[in-house]
């Protein structure tokens, strides 16, 4: 933290505290007053462009309460479960080729320098510059946001330690997601119909989230968390093994798009700058983020920032 009390904003090579390894979508929103049929053209009346992509837009949530964050998308499959092997501390760009040094994921200090071949994020196009323009805008570190011609490889150097835990957010979910990703993740983090994929289970109430969170916890999770929209969030941990229920406020949505990518933004946000309070506390605090998300329209666009929040959360 700088003096003023502000988090620094992360420059060149400095350390972010929260890195996100997500996608990055460009949103082309039609609105007509029906769905067309399979080959039919129906006139809309309004159409605009936004910026999506769960990866960005957990990150834009936790840029905007004040972590210094970074963004790197397109990842290989095998390459992010080392990240949730080993954590980041640190990622500094490289000049240099591709690759992964070190292909023995049992094997920590084979993978403390790795290098990530296909890392390009957005194209080199109108949307790829818009979408890098609003990364920056967010104070973003767009170091590892790569854009690409014909495939171009972008190079990354990564250092690790064990300081950053791991959030993992499982979506969009698959039924026979890889048992590692259960047991490598600190804080896994998914919504209702995740839960349901996930283990099979019907999810529609807390105590339901209750279960599904214990059939996840005995893959191997150290904490869980289920969304459950407007009724809030239900934790569960191996320290705290009963089933928790975070309820939220009342609030009049107007359009709940992207409330699950505010709370995991906002989870990691504490997670990275108040790892003294409590999970519940944590919890609470994402829960009333993600309400006032829900209150305005758009994914990012509705996002709030943390001079526009109640000073209680910080
Ligand atoms: P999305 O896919 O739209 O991003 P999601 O399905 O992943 O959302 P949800 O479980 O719907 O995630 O919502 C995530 C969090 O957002 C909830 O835990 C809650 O804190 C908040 N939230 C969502 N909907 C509402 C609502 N109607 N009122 C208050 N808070 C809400």
């Amino acid at each position: 933290m700088a003096a003023s009390g502000e988090p620094c904003r992360p420059g060149r090579g400095e350390a972010a505290a929260v890195v996100v390894v997500g996608s990055c979508m460009t949103d082309l929103v039609s609105l007509a007053h029906r769905l067309p049929k399979t080959g039919e053209t129906i006139h809309g009346h309004k159409f605009f462009i936004g910026f999506g992509g769960k990866g960005a837009n957990q990150c834009v949530q936790a840029a905007r309460l004040g972590a210094k964050t970074s963004l790197v998308c397109k990842i290989p499959h095998d390459l992010l479960k080392c990240f949730l092997l080993l954590n980041i501390k640190k990622l500094t760009a490289q000049e240099g080729h591709v690759g992964v040094k070190g292909s023995d994921w049992s094997d920590p200090e084979a993978l403390l320098s790795i290098q990530v071949e296909g890392m390009a994020q957005v194209g080199k196009d109108s949307f790829g510059n818009n979408y890098i323009e609003n990364l920056k805008q967010n104070d973003i570190s767009t170091e590892f946001a790569y854009q690409t011609k014909d495939a171009a490889t972008g190079t990354a150097s990564i250092i690790v330690n064990n300081e950053v835990k791991t959030l993992f957010n499982p979506a969009p979910a698959i039924a026979d997601l890889d048992p590692q990703f259960y047991t490598l993740s600190d804080v896994f983090c998914c919504n209702e119909s995740e839960a349901e994929i996930l283990t099979g289970l019907t999810v529609g109430s807390p105590a339901d989230a209750g279960k599904a969170a214990l059939m996840l916890m005995g893959r191997g999770c150290q904490v869980v968390i289920v969304t459950l929209g407007a009724g809030g969030c239900v934790m569960l941990s191996q320290t705290e093994p009963t089933p928790k229920h975070i309820p939220t406020e009342t609030v009049k949505a107007v359009d709940t798009t992207g409330a699950g990518d505010s709370f995991v933004g906002a989870l990691a946000f504490y997670l990275a700058y108040y790892p003294h309070l409590s999970l519940e506390e944590m919890l609470k605090r994402s829960n009333f983020i993600a309400a006032v998300s829900v209150q305005a329209a758009g994914t990012q666009s509705s996002y709030p920032y943390r001079k526009d929040l109640p000073i209680h959360l910080f």
